[in-house]
């Protein structure tokens, strides 16, 4: 039976590592003794298992590896407190246009005279948002706008209460049609390119910029409150989510942040931290980008493959790339660790993951 023999070799693995560690105390102490020998080297690691680091491997840990304690978040980056007993905060950005958010998740909603337009509804929050809206205004919600399908920005949508005109991109129809998720209908109204709200003395500009994120996912401006909303591609301060926010396309990625630069907003709102930004923020992510870049790509023109690894495996090829593609991005880490860790909040989290997708775009995209 598998499970008793595997059972057998669990019991019988730690005898001979205790025996072999026996063997290496013994011939430590021999050579300690001055009796003649090669070198020591460090214990080879099981098939399979962690073995030493590589050469140059940066300090900041790793995918996969446990950190203790994450590098402290900058002051700059800090923002209002949230009362935890509300469990949301509210700012203005201009007349009738509302910020709300937890310090993690952002929404807005805009007051019109007979009525409230929400963009996204967190459920992180969003049993909140009717007590929120209710701090400014009386009047009801008519009208919600996804900015994208993902269920984190609006799965709590029916929170809201009511029968809402919901209003997204005709793609991010296609896949709320393809979740069937009952937490997240199906917009009723949708569009292709660009789309004018006009409720009452207010507006909202709606228009695609394609595939970065995910597809259908939008600018939301609202021009007289010079405040732009595009969600999980711009992070004021911080260092993206991973994989440059799981963009499902790296290069439309790099061109909607250079897009977002040239709205002319004052307030940029990203779905995502504890501030807005401005057009810095906005500059400073993508010189960032730009850095990872240039990074990425003289690591993988300077890296030589097969080297700081067994040769037994080189004729696995899965095992060559993943070694090739490791040291690639170890290179990378460290060239852009010292100009971003003192800049970008949560810097430590996420650069490998950042280097891990640009390499990977750069050889296939
Ligand atoms: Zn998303």
């Amino acid at each position: 039976m598998p499970n008793r023999s595997a059972a057998a070799s669990r019991t019988r693995l730690p005898n001979m590592i205790a025996i072999a560690g026996s063997f290496v105390a013994i011939a430590a102490l021999a050579f300690g003794l001055g009796l003649t020998g090669p070198a020591r080297a460090a214990p080879a690691a099981l098939p399979g298992h962690a073995g030493a680091p590589y050469a140059n491997q940066p300090e900041l840990a790793a995918i996969g590896e446990r950190v203790d304690r994450y590098l402290p978040v900058p002051d700059e980056a800090a923002a209002p407190a949230v009362d935890a007993a509300k469990g949301y905060r509210l700012q203005e950005l201009g007349r009738g246009l509302y910020l709300v958010t937890d310090n993690a998740y952002q929404s807005m909603f805009l007051v019109y005279e007979t009525g409230v337009v929400m963009v996204d509804a967190p459920p992180r929050y969003s049993a909140q948002l009717l007590k929120a809206i209710a701090e400014v205004t009386d009047q009801p919600v008519t009208h919600v706008i996804y900015s994208h399908s993902h269920i984190d920005h609006i799965g709590g949508v029916l929170d809201l209460g009511g029968s809402p005109i919901t209003i997204a991109h005709d793609e991010t129809k296609r896949l709320l049609a393809r979740a069937a998720d009952p937490k997240r209908p199906v917009p009723t109204v949708t569009f292709g390119d660009t789309y004018s709200l006009k409720v009452g003395s207010q507006v909202l500009e709606l228009s695609y910029h394609g595939v970065a994120h995910e597809p259908g996912n939008i600018f939301i401006y609202a021009p007289e409150q010079k405040t732009l909303m595009v969600v999980d591609v711009v992070f004021p301060g911080w260092m993206p989510w991973r994989r440059f926010a799981l963009a499902q396309d790296v290069p439309g990625y790099f061109q909607q942040v250079a897009d977002i630069d040239k709205v002319p907003f004052e307030t940029f709102v990203g779905g995502h931290v504890n501030r807005v930004g401005t057009h810095q923020d906005v500059r400073d992510q993508l010189e960032f980008m730009n850095d990872v870049k240039a990074a990425a790509l003289t690591s993988l023109q300077t890296t030589a493959p097969e080297k700081e690894m067994d040769p037994a495996d080189f004729a696995n090829p899965w095992a060559v790339f993943d070694n090739y593609i490791d040291r690639v991005v170890v290179q990378c880490v460290n060239a852009v660790t010292p100009k971003w860790q003192p800049r970008l909040a949560a810097f430590d989290v996420y650069i490998w993951d950042q280097c891990y997708a640009m390499e990977q775009s750069l050889r296939i995209d």
